[in-house]
This record gives C-alpha cells, sequence and structure tokens, in this order.
C-alpha cells in the first residue's frame, strides 16, 4: 500500500465494520451524498468502476445523490481521451451522475480546473487564520532538506524545515499547509479505527507541511480534493485504499477550515483480492473493451459490484442469487455487507452473469434492439436488422455472449460440412427426401410419423441436414433463419452426400 511504511503506527483497534449484519434491512443510514472523482490520467478501469459504483450504490440506496467530479488539476498527468472515456464508461454501465454543472450533457461532471478561483479563495482563508503560509524556498534546497532527512536514523519523509514559517513570506511561491503536530485517529468503514502519523526524527524534527496550492495557483489533490468534498456537501467518501494514509491530512485540513469531514471507505484495491491471477490480468483493462468482447454492462456491473460485497444472507451459509440488475443491487447495498478481500470471483462468473442478463435482455424489445446494434458492430453491418433480431432472439439464449453465436452456431452462416457432421440414423435418406418434397415442415414430420417413421429420428436426420447435428435450436427457427431456398439446398446437399 502507497506511503504506508512511513507512518510510524498503523493500528487497527477495532474490528473492522465488515462484520455480516443482522439487520434485515439493509440500509441503516440517512441519505447519502457520494461522489466518485476520477483523475483524468487513464482509461477507467474495473477498479475504479467499482469505486464509482459503489459510490453509486451508496447513493441510490440511501435516496441521497451521486456526482462525479473530474479532478485534473495535475496537468501534467492528464491523458488525451481519458476524461471521455470515463464519461463513456459510467454512461455504458448506467451509472447517471445527478448533478450536472456542465452544460451540454448528463455526464458532464464538475470539473476541478473550472474551480480555480474557489481553491484559491479558500487557501486564502486558510493564510489568514494561521493555518497555512507561503513558501519560496528554492528547489535546490527542498533537494537538499529531501536527501537529508533520508540520511536521518531514523529516516523520515517529512522533510520540510518550515523556514518559511518563520520568515513570514508575503508573496509568491507555494502555500503550505501547517500540519498538526499529531494527525488526528479517524475512523474508516472497513478498516475500524486507525492511527497514522508520520514517523518523525525529533534530534532533526521535519514538518509534514504540504503543499496545497502551487506556485502557479493550481492546487494540490489533497486540497482540492477537501475544499470540493466540503462544498459539494459529501457525507460518504468511498475510494480505493491506496487514498488511506492521505486521509489524516485531509481531516486536518476539515479541522483547520472547522468543517466536520465525511465518513470514510477505503475499500481494497483489486489487487488485495482473493484471486490475484484474475485482478492482475483484468484490473487494468479498460471497461469499454469489454464491449468489444461482448460483455453486457449489466453483466460487468454485476461482475464487479461483488469485488468486495456480497448481499445479505437472511441464513448464513445458504447461498443467495448473485445474478443481479443494477436495481436489484441498489435494493440490497449496505456498507456493513462489504468485504475485505475474500471475493469469489473469476472469469467465468462474469460469463455465467452475461448468459444470464443476455436471456434477460433479449425479453425486453428495447434492449434486445441494442443488441442488435452491437452485433451490427461487431460485424460491420454484414447482415440485415431483421435478420439479426431474429439470430439473436433465436440463438442469443443458448450463448454466454453475442460473440459467440457464429462460432457455437455456424450453420446458420456457412453451409454444413457433412464430413465433419455427426452421423444420421440409418434412415435418413428417406426422411430427407420426403421433408425435401414440401416447403412445410411441420406437415412433413406429421407425414413421416404417419407412415411410422420415430420423431427421433426424423429429427436428427432434419439436424444432420441442417447443422450437421449441431443443436441448441429449434428445427424450425433454423430453417427461418438460413431461409426456404437454403432448406432445401441443405437437404438436397445431404441427400447427395448420403448417397455416395
Ligand atoms: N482523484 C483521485 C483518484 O483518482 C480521487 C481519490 C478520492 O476519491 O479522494 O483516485
Amino acid at each position: 500500500m502507497r506511503s504506508l511504511r512511513w507512518y510510524s503506527k498503523f493500528s487497527l483497534k477495532k474490528k473492522p465494520a465488515v462484520v455480516p449484519s443482522t439487520q434485515t434491512s439493509p440500509q441503516t443510514i440517512g441519505p447519502a451524498r457520494t461522489r466518485f472523482a476520477p483523475s483524468p490520467t487513464g482509461f477507467l478501469h474495473l477498479g475504479s468502476l467499482r469505486t464509482a459504483l459503489y459510490n453509486y450504490l451508496l447513493a441510490k440506496s440511501t435516496g441521497g445523490q451521486f456526482l462525479v467530479r473530474l479532478e485534473d488539476t495535475d496537468r501534467q498527468r492528464l491523458v488525451p481521451g481519458a476524461e471521455q472515456n470515463i464519461y463513456d464508461s459510467l454512461s455504458w454501465c448506467g451509472l447517471k451522475a445527478d448533478e450536472s454543472p456542465v452544460v451540454g450533457g448528463p455526464y458532464g461532471p464538475y470539473r476541478q480546473s473550472d474551480r480555480m478561483a474557489i481553491y484559491k479563495e479558500y487557501a486564502d482563508k486558510l493564510i489568514a487564520s494561521g493555518h497555512a503560509y507561503r513558501c519560496d524556498c528554492s528547489k535546490d534546497r527542498l533537494n537538499a532538506l529531501r536527501e537529508s532527512a533520508m540520511k536521518l536514523k531514523p529516516p523520515t519523509t517529512v522533510t520540510y524545515d518550515r523556514k518559511c514559517l518563520h520568515d513570514h513570506v508575503e508573496t509568491g511561491g507555494v502555500v503550505r499547509f501547517k500540519s498538526p503536530d499529531e494527525y488526528e485517529p479517524f475512523t474508516d468503514k472497513v478498516h475500524g479505527d486507525l492511527n497514522l502519523q508520520p514517523q518523525y526524527n525529533y534530534q532533526d524534527r521535519r514538518y509534514d507541511d504540504f503543499v496545497i496550492l502551487k506556485s502557479d495557483g493550481m492546487p494540490t489533490y489533497h486540497f482540492a480534493n477537501v475544499v470540493d468534498d466540503h462544498l459539494m456537501k459529501i457525507t460518504h467518501v468511498i475510494r480505493g485504499e491506496e487514498w488511506l494514509p492521505s486521509t489524516p491530512k485531509h481531516i486536518a485540513l476539515y479541522r483547520a477550515f472547522g468543517w466536520e469531514p465525511p465518513q470514510f471507505v477505503h475499500i481494497p484495491l483489486l489487487t488485495s483480492l482473493a484471486d490475484k491471477k484474475l485482478s492482475k490480468r483484468q484490473g487494468d483493462i479498460g471497461v469499454m473493451s469489454f464491449r468489444d468482447k461482448g460483455v453486457l454492462p449489466e453483466a460487468l456491473v454485476n461482475f464487479v459490484a461483488l469485488f468486495g460485497w456480497s448481499p445479505h444472507r437472511d441464513t448464513p451459509g445458504l447461498s443467495v442469487e448473485e445474478s443481479m440488475t443494477l436495481e436489484d443491487i441498489v435494493s440490497k447495498f449496505s456498507l456493513e455487507n462489504l468485504t475485505r478481500g475474500n471475493a469469489k470471483v473469476n472469469d467465468s462468473k462474469l460469463y455465467y452473469f452475461n448468459k444470464h442478463h443476455l436471456a434477460e435482455n433479449i425479453k425486453n424489445p428495447e434492449k434486445l434492439a441494442s443488441l442488435v446494434e452491437d452485433y451490427q458492430r461487431l460485424t460491420n453491418n454484414k447482415y440485415p436488422e431483421e435478420w439479426v433480431t431474429k439470430l439473436i432472439k433465436y440463438a442469443g439464449p443458448s450463448v454466454s455472449s453475442i460473440n459467440d453465436i457464429e462460432s457455437q452456431h455456424p450453420y446458420l452462416f456457412k453451409p454444413v460440412d457433412y464430413n465433419a457432421a455427426q452421423k444420421p440414423p440409418a434412415n435418413a435418406e428417406d426422411i430427407l427426401a420426403l421433408l425435401n418434397s414440401s416447403s412445410d415442415f411441420k406437415k412433413s414430420v406429421n407425414e413421416l410419423a404417419k407412415q411410422g417413421f420415430a420423431k427421433k429420428d426424423i429429427f436428427q436426420s432434419a439436424r444432420f441436414a441442417l447443422s450437421g447435428g449441431v443443436s441448441g435450436l429449434a428445427i424450425p427457427l433454423v430453417i427461418e433463419l438460413i431461409g426456404q431456398d437454403e432448406y432445401h439446398a441443405r437437404l438436397s446437399a445431404a441427400l447427395n452426400y448420403l448417397k455416395c
């Protein structure tokens, strides 16, 4: 965990608040105002999606609001396209923000780079109250302080010696926060009671007086984050565990302003979860790349929700239904059921969820239309929309992903190779000849049955001719998809093959 080693104490005094709740109602808190605060330094990956999702879930399950705030003040780390990718990914997954100060779209978030005047105003307030001061120390001096701090025994990463606090610098330079002698212990909803302190060397005392405003007027992450969380009335901060060591600094800033800090919920990194292999392979895969793999947003959200949370079990030990829509998850979500890392999720579960949600979505005309759109994109509009709609309706429920339809039902796309087909029944020639004499499959089946052919033989013969024996789709549906001409062409081709 980043920079934790620089803290002398990392104590877990109380049992974490993750023991299964005994309450039957999922939520025990009032309306929560949460935010997802991504930095546009890369595409949205699974770990960040989970952070966004838990914030969304807490807000929605308590009747509160979910905000999106772009933390883009570190201009050097901006990645082109990342901002749009974040909005596209959230939108695709159905995580809609409740407030949008930016004109032009429901997902336009608060953007820190639009709020510079606010940070300056609040930095000035801290200077005026003696909680912050200007510092114009040169880079060389700061580097020398850093180097000397490393050589101390014990070493310390808090390096600044407060020269400028005593010099009373009036203008220019950076603004530093005058950190407290001791940081306040705090309670994290997942980690319990924590007391995180920097490691000091008391012979050569240095101070954790971190910069809050850079010399170009840009706020640092810590400062903008705290000012915004307060002004936006955030009640719960759910974020990755890597921010745990920053939390004492944040709380100190709240106190300096005389503000009440929000509740903190630090969720485990994906890499600290049980299935390390999975998180390594998938943790940094962009959310939108799952769409290209035929993964549905419903399945991805379902999958990601279970990375560190599981629905309440009324009867301990009894398994609960894990296939859930976003609405289902909202209704079951509770902070009490967050887990610390023992998430039982794996690759096959993603496709298990995908199969479930695919079958469900096919029943919903609007969602079916969007599946058709996905399929059209996947195949570069190779097939007519009407045909694709039928294809998905008929073949979709038997596959895990629409991307698998062609590989699992190749006969719907190309003629059958009878050499590679399953052997048909001995009386197949007679059956196929009669089927070929009429275009009404059902009628022909009845006729054959009347003549004493076993139903099993009739269907096996037809399947041999139409799909090479691949099952999974009812024969009338296969005929509808390949069309009457191809139906007869295949019956003839199969007959020819059997005659040779
Ligand atoms: N901008 C930070 C990030 O990208 C936000 C951390 C937080 O939620 O406070 O992770």
